[in-house]
C-alpha cells in the first residue's frame, strides 16, 4: 500500500468487471457494449470475469470482450456462494462455465477466477477446490457499491479515483458490466486516472494481488 501516487512513479491500476446476469431490474440495455466502446476508444485494456451462463445467453458481447484485448476470467456458472455448494457442486459449476466461456469468447479463462460476490475468497475448501482445476481467485481492493440502484456515475467515479488515490499501486477495482451507473463512470474515471498518472493493466500484470 502507497500514499497518494507521485507522477512519474509507477501506479498501475487494474479495472476489473463482473460480466454477469444483472442483479437489478434496471439494467439499461446495451450497458456492457457503452463499457467496451469507452474502453476502445481509450486504449485501455481491463478483466473481465464472465459468469458462463451469461456467456451462452449473450455469446456476441462475451465474445467481442475477447476481441477486444480484454483479460478474460472466469467468474462461476450460476453466481451462487461457493461456500453453499458441495464439493461435487463447486466442480460441477467451474467445469460448466469454462466450457461455456470458452465456448462463447474463444479463450481460456485459466487461472484467473472471481468468487461471485467474494463469497469464498478466504474459504480453504473452496479455493483448494478452484486450485485443483488449476484457478486462483481474484479479490479487489476497491468496491464501488456500483449495483447499487442509487448509485450515480459521478458518485462511482468520484469514489472510485479515491480510491485507487489511497491504494496506490496495484490497485484492483472491483466494477460491473450491468450497472447504468458504471457505463456512465467509466469514461470519467479512465481519463480522471489517466490524468493522475495511472496506467491501465490486466490482473495478469499484478505480481501481488488481492
Ligand atoms: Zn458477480
Amino acid at each position: 500500500m502507497s500514499d497518494t501516487p507521485v507522477r512519474g512513479a509507477p501506479f498501475r491500476v487494474a479495472l476489473t468487471f463482473d460480466a454477469e446476469h444483472p442483479d437489478r431490474p434496471w439494467c439499461p440495455p446495451g450497458n456492457a457494449e457503452r463499457i467496451l466502446d469507452d474502453l476502445r476508444s481509450r486504449g485501455v485494456r481491463a478483466t473481465f470475469f464472465v459468469q458462463g451462463r451469461w456467456a451462452q445467453a449473450q455469446p456476441a458481447t462475451a465474445k467481442r470482450i475477447a476481441d477486444d484485448g480484454h483479460l478474460v476470467g472466469h467468474h462461476s456458472h450460476y453466481h451462487t456462494r461457493m461456500p453453499l455448494l458441495s464439493d461435487d457442486g463447486i466442480a460441477s459449476d467451474i467445469r460448466d462455465a469454462q466450457e461455456a466461456i470458452i465456448a462463447a469468447t474463444g479463450v481460456d479463462p485459466h487461472p484467473w477466477f472471481r468468487c461471485p460476490f467474494g463469497a469464498g475468497h478466504d474459504d480453504p475448501r473452496v479455493l483448494k477446490a478452484l486450485r485443483t482445476q488449476g484457478y486462483r481467485d481474484v479479490n479487489w481492493h476497491v468496491e464501488l457499491d456500483d449495483w447499487e440502484p442509487w448509485r450515480t456515475g459521478a458518485a462511482i467515479a468520484d469514489d472510485a479515483v479515491e480510491g485507487a488515490r489511497t491504494q496506490g499501486d496495484g490497485t484492483v477495482v472491483l466494477l460491473h458490466t450491468w450497472p447504468g451507473g458504471t457505463g456512465d463512470a467509466l469514461g470519467p474515471l479512465v481519463d480522471r486516472l489517466a490524468e493522475m498518472g495511472a496506467t491501465f493493466v490486466t490482473v495478469d500484470a499484478l505480481a501481488e494481488l488481492p
